[in-house]
């Protein structure tokens, strides 16, 4: 059995449902709406307190706590359907799998196999959030995602959530660049490396949270693709992006396909990994860390809903 860490569990009855989702609110609209969509949410632009370690993001509200996803996932794990499994441990605190389905295929249909990650980068934390949000969603209204079967590791670095560091602890490295099978790789994707090659999956979105918070640029959403997949992200970033602001620009990261369409080529990233074994539609999904993080987490499950209507 893995030690778990800190309190017992929190166990919840079903109606109760761990953490349903807080009723949407969007902020004020500023500007202009469009026809019956929802008012276009502005980034926060709030200036942020300098960061003293280059690496770390300073955030109004800093969710650094393995123990809050170890605490979300032990009170999901507590509803009917939900399966929450330990993959290992980082110096003792769990990475752990969830997987569970929303309401049963429409008749003659298949079923679609979705594979959400985040917390790739510590000191991206609204990946992580919305992927426990998004987990939270699906097990209170599972009737919003028909035929869909979610596997789930929602923080893959706990270590570097809990330190605000893009790379991992033990061995200083960006995880998203050892998508690999190979002794030598740090432990934290020896860990997730067998989830991933239970595809190819329908649709792999791997969350994150791009930019500072005080410097200019990245000032939007954005998917990053390793190649092709036009059609899908075409017609997800047109939607999303007549609520949200998307990237717009060309970055020394990314190379443009079209306002919040990113192309990356780095070697080792878990969509790439994932799209070259089969995986078409998989991508990087990318929040503006300028933004308050309850606008990165609304947007990042926005978008992934997006995707989930098309794909
Ligand atoms: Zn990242």
């Amino acid at each position: 059995m893995p030690r778990r860490v800190g309190s017992p569990a929190i166990r919840s009855t079903k109606t109760t449902a761990a953490g349903a989702p807080k009723p949407k609110s969007i902020p004020k609209p500023r500007g202009f709406e469009r026809g019956g969509r929802k008012p276009r949410v502005a980034l926060d632009a709030r200036p942020a307190k300098p960061a003293t370690n280059p690496q770390r993001n300073v955030f109004d509200v800093v969710p650094r706590a393995p123990q809050t996803v170890f605490d979300a996932l032990t009170r999901l794990d507590a509803i009917p359907g939900v399966d929450v499994k330990t993959l290992g441990d980082i110096d003792g605190i769990p990475v752990q799998v969830v997987r569970l389905n929303g309401a049963p295929p429409p008749p003659g249909t298949e079923p679609k196999r979705v594979l959400i990650t985040g917390g790739v980068h510590g000191s991206e934390p609204a990946g992580t959030m919305s992927a426990v949000e998004l987990l939270e969603l699906v097990a209170k209204s599972p009737d919003l995602f028909p035929g869909f079967e979610f596997t789930v590791v929602p923080l893959v670095n706990p270590e570097g959530f809990r330190d605000g560091t893009r790379h991992n602890e033990n061995d200083d490295t960006d995880l998203n660049r050892e998508a690999a099978h190979d002794d030598h790789v740090p432990k934290e994707m020896q860990l997730l490396m067998p989830v991933l090659d239970e595809g190819p999956w329908t649709l792999a979105l791997d969350l994150h949270a791009s930019g500072s918070t005080t410097a200019a640029g990245k000032n939007g959403f954005f998917a990053i693709r390793t190649a092709g997949n036009d059609e899908l992200l075409h017609g997800v970033m047109s939607e999303f992006k007549a609520s949200y602001d998307v990237l717009d620009e060309t970055t020394a990261r990314y190379t443009m396909v079209e306002p919040g369409v990113m192309e990356s080529k780095n070697m080792g990233t878990v969509k790439g990994y994932l799209f070259e074994r089969g995986t078409e539609a998989s991508f990087t999904l990318e929040a503006p860390a300028r933004a308050s993080m309850k606008v990165q987490v609304e947007g990042l499950v926005d978008l992934v809903r997006g995707f989930l209507s098309r794909v």
